[in-house]
């Protein structure tokens, strides 16, 4: 699935239009904003959704999957407070976007996708050139990965049932995680901070809508 794609100046002025209206939408960290309005979006997306990339919704990715909306990513961009050099793990790679984002704020960052097919794709992630820290993982987001332990940042990018604690051992002390939390209807955005003593201290935001986290691996059509 390579396709010649190009970033044009009409892209160029969608997007800055997409990062405005975030910004509106309440998002102030400047450099989240910025990644926003310097990553090409259309550039993850298939030639028939293209055309909807820069406005602010969820498309299918297949799969019965989505990229986020682009008001979400950079909700939980902006919560997950990166620094540069900060060892992320993400659950639910999907489009590759939200890593992408958070590659781009500087972070090196290890994602993981159940959905066999989604998986595929990141071998033809357009922009390997331009973030060589991103590494793609097939497997459980609920188990982590213990071999990279211990991360300074976890953010689950896919609704899940509670708060995974195989992935809060593997989080830093000080290590923040970003989690979508099921409350019937919708997920609640929830920014759990691992104290000193190892206790959680939890923050609760919005109510947002993604797909639901699964356990195990899904291998589809091979
Ligand atoms: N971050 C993605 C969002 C994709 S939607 C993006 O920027 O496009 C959520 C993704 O999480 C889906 O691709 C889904 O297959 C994946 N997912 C759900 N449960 C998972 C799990 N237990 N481990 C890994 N990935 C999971």
């Amino acid at each position: 699935m390579i396709r010649k794609q190009e970033d044009n100046y009409r892209h160029k002025g969608l997007r800055q239009k997409l990062t405005d209206l975030i910004k509106e939408k309440g998002i102030s960290d400047e450099n989240v904003l910025a990644a926003i309005n310097s990553i090409p979006r259309h550039f993850f997306l298939s030639p028939e959704m293209e055309r909807y990339a820069y406005e602010d919704r969820a498309l299918n990715i297949g799969e019965g999957q989505t990229i986020s909306q682009p008001y979400t990513v950079a909700f939980q961009s902006q919560l997950l407070q990166v620094q540069p050099g900060h060892k992320i793990l993400e659950i639910g790679t999907g489009s590759m976007y939200q890593a992408t984002v958070l590659a781009e704020l500087k972070a090196n960052v290890y994602t993981i996708e159940r959905q066999k097919s989604l998986f595929a794709n990141t071998k033809f992630f357009p922009l390997k050139g331009k973030y060589p820290s991103i590494k793609f993982f097939y497997g459980d987001g609920f188990e982590g990965l213990p071999t990279f332990a211990p991360f300074d940042r976890v953010i689950i990018t896919a609704g899940a049932p509670e708060i995974p604690m195989k992935l809060v051992e593997q989080m830093k002390i000080n290590g923040i995680m970003v989690i979508p939390v099921d409350e019937g209807e919708g997920q609640r955005m929830l920014r759990i901070t691992k104290m000193e003593n190892g206790d959680l201290n939890e923050e609760a935001f919005d109510m947002f809508s993604f797909v639901p986290m699964l356990k195990g691996v899904e291998k589809g059509k091979l």
